[in-house]
Parts: C-alpha cells; structure tokens; sequence
C-alpha cells in the first residue's frame, strides 16, 4: 500500500509519497520559506500556505517522492 499524503491550503498544495520518501531533507534545505520539515525521518509539508511557486522543490528530491505540486501542476 502506498502512503501518500496531500498538504493544502485554499492556493496551494503538494502530494508526496512517504513510502518512497527517505529523509534525505534536500526539499527541506532548498525551499526559501521552509514549507517542509522531517518529522520522525519522514518529510512534512505541513506549512504549504507559505509556499511562492518558486519550483526550487521541483526534481530535487532523489527518489522522487513529490508527486505533484500547485507549483508546477
Ligand atoms: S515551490 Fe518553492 S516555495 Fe513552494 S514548496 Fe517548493 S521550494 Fe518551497
Ligand atoms: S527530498 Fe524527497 S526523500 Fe528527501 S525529505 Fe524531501 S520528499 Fe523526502
């Protein structure tokens, strides 16, 4: 079974697998307003309200466990 969780506010969201997802936090160091964080070796997206499309997160990650995103979807 896949774990895929969705953070979202009324302009913003993001899908991410957390059974690929490894903690390796490049999606957490890259993003300029810190709309992720590791929580228990796992990513959270839980402050996606503050994301401005910047598309840093886009392809950084190397499992790819960011699926989609209002940044680039
Ligand atoms: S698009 Fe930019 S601001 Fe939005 S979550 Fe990704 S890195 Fe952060
Ligand atoms: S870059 Fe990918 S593997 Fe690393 S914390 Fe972010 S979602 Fe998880």
């Amino acid at each position: 079974m896949t774990d895929i969780r969705k953070w979202e506010d009324n302009e913003h969201w993001v899908e991410i697998d957390l059974d690929l997802c490894v903690g390796v936090a490049d999606c957490v160091e890259i993003c300029p307003v810190e709309c992720f964080e590791l929580l228990d070796g796992k990513v959270s997206a839980q402050n996606i309200g503050e994301c401005i499309d910047c598309l840093a997160c886009e392809g950084i990650c190397p499992v790819e466990a960011i699926l989609k995103h209002s940044a680039w979807d």
